[in-house]
């Protein structure tokens, strides 16, 4: 039996998570391979560091780097009852470095996406050292291993793709024989490297990604995903109060669960787990006995329609209109050859059947660069009123309704709309995917939480 256990960010940030931590791996027989985040909160501290050095502010970068380091110190020591020399050092060593890496930031005023990945890795590689010393404290033979040169990506830093074949060469190498003896690796989650050694993540909330690599990697039997819930719920509990935890989850409803925005999961985890046929289980570090969310390749019918709603906010919506653009082949293409142009990542798209309008849904800070790009793309067609406007509507979120039970299940859209209209709720976009397993819609940001609300009341009364 080999598991990979994953710890999210607040399950290693306490003294408390961490003595969980050690319980939950002690009790889970067999080999096993931990995958740990950085502590809750760090990651974005490290980023708004790396920001205020690129803007000049050295001073602020370096203070924010030295508080999270006394936190780290503060909490190996609160967590072991004693201060470890070794941990300390790997805890001094690695801000050093850190702290030379804003500085240079700060030197130059440039942060490309290589040096934030060098700046962010610190949270993940200072977490795990603690951790397995918290193990080791607790009985469990654990050694910290920084991903570093395991997981083996492509270089598109900031969302650098695992290269399986090679991360499983070198999981043979180095984990294998640690499994071997007994001992359980502690690895460093979000980051990877190039074949030649250079640092790069795995995309935020990246370490759900990681543990799904190393899991097909070793071949585990099964990969748990601890975090601070029960398992993937019906809605965001910060949201809707009675959301429930859902038992079962087929990999397709959990891809467009994290696709639109349910954070508990993220998205790519999915797709090395689904290929090697591990079943995924998120469980609660604080209530390890909860039965959790088991995600399968195939969900069992349960009689659900919609399982989950979710949502996304901090979104903008432009709108291309006009009746010249009806019958003109290649009109999409040249909307999208521009959002490409522009790098811009397309959320959602809807088309009204007339062709008269597209509707593109992108990240608040993109729409305005975007409508700039498309009036210079449409610039003959403006003039002539072919394209009658470019319009924007935003903060918009996409809410969505998410499960398998829509597939063929009439009427699920309008008990959707039904609840919504009632309620006055007014929907300014829609999309249903083709999979039929999901409806989206568009509302302005104000809306998004009470949409949110009234979609979950009508079909999880
Ligand atoms: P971790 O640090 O353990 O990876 P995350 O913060 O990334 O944890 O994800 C867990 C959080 O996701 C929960 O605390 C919850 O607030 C949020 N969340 C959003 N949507 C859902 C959902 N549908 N089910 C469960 N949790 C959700
Ligand atoms: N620490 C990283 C983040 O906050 C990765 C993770 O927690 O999964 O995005
Ligand atoms: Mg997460």
């Amino acid at each position: 039996m080999r598991t990979v256990l994953k710890f999210g960010g607040t399950s290693v940030a306490s003294p408390a998570a961490l003595a969980r931590v050690a319980e939950i791996t002690k009790a889970t027989k067999g080999e096993r391979v931990v995958v740990v985040s950085a502590t809750a909160g760090t990651t974005d501290t490290l980023i708004a560091a790396a920001r205020a050095a690129e803007h000049g502010d050295v001073q602020k970068a370096q203070d924010s780097l030295a508080e999270l380091a006394e936190a780290h110190k503060n909490l190996v020591a609160d967590a072991l009852g004693f201060e470890s020399a070794d941990v300390l050092k790997e805890i001094g060593d690695l801000t050093e470095r850190t702290d030379a890496l804003l500085q240079s930031v700060a030197i130059l005023r440039e942060c490309t996406a290589r040096t934030m990945d060098a700046i962010v890795s610190y949270g993940e590689r200072i977490s795990a050292p603690i951790v397995a010393a918290v193990l080791d404290h607790h009985g469990v033979k654990a050694e910290a291993l920084s991903a570093e040169g395991l997981i083996i990506t492509d270089d598109q830093f900031g969302h650098a793709n695992p290269i399986l074949d090679e991360t499983k060469a070198r999981a043979a190498q180095e984990l294998a024989p640690r499994l071997s003896y007994g001992s359980v690796p502690v690895v460093t989650g979000f980051i990877g490297s190039t074949a030649e050694g250079v640092t790069t993540t795995l995309g935020r909330g990246g370490s759900d990604f990681s543990a799904a690599v190393l899991a097909a990697a070793v071949t585990a039997n099964e990969l748990r995903i601890y975090t601070d819930v029960s398992g993937v719920m019906s809605a965001d509990p910060r949201v809707v109060k009675d959301a429930k935890p859902l038992a079962t989850l087929s990999y397709a409803e959990a891809a467009e669960l994290s696709y639109f925005g349910a954070k508990v999961i993220h998205p790519r985890t999915v797709l090395p787990a689904v290929e090697a046929g591990i079943p995924v289980r998120i469980l609660n570090t604080f209530a390890p006995s909860d039965r959790g969310t088991t995600i399968t390749a195939a969900s069992g019918n349960d009689g659900t329609v919609v399982k989950a709603t979710t949502s996304i906010g901090s979104l903008g919506l432009i709108t291309v209109q006009g009746a010249g653009m009806s019958g003109i082949p290649g009109f999409a293409a040249r909307v999208f050859d521009t959002t490409a142009a522009e790098g811009i990542s397309v959320m959602m798209i809807s088309q009204s059947s007339s062709e008269n309008s597209i509707c593109l849904v992108v990240p608040d800070e993109a729409t305005e660069r975007l409508r700039g790009a498309l009036e210079r793309m449409f610039n003959a067609e403006l003039r002539r009123h072919d394209v009658e406007r470019i319009a924007v509507e935003k903060p918009v979120a996409i809410v969505a309704a998410v499960g398998e039970g829509m597939r063929g299940t009439p009427g699920v859209a309008s008990r959707v709309f039904g609840a919504l209209g009632k309620a006055g709720v007014n929907v300014v976009a829609i999309a249903q995917g083709s999979s039929e397993l999901n409806i989206s819609l568009v509302v302005m940001e104000r809306d998004r939480e009470k949409a949110v609300r009234l979609i979950h009341e009508e079909f999880h009364r």
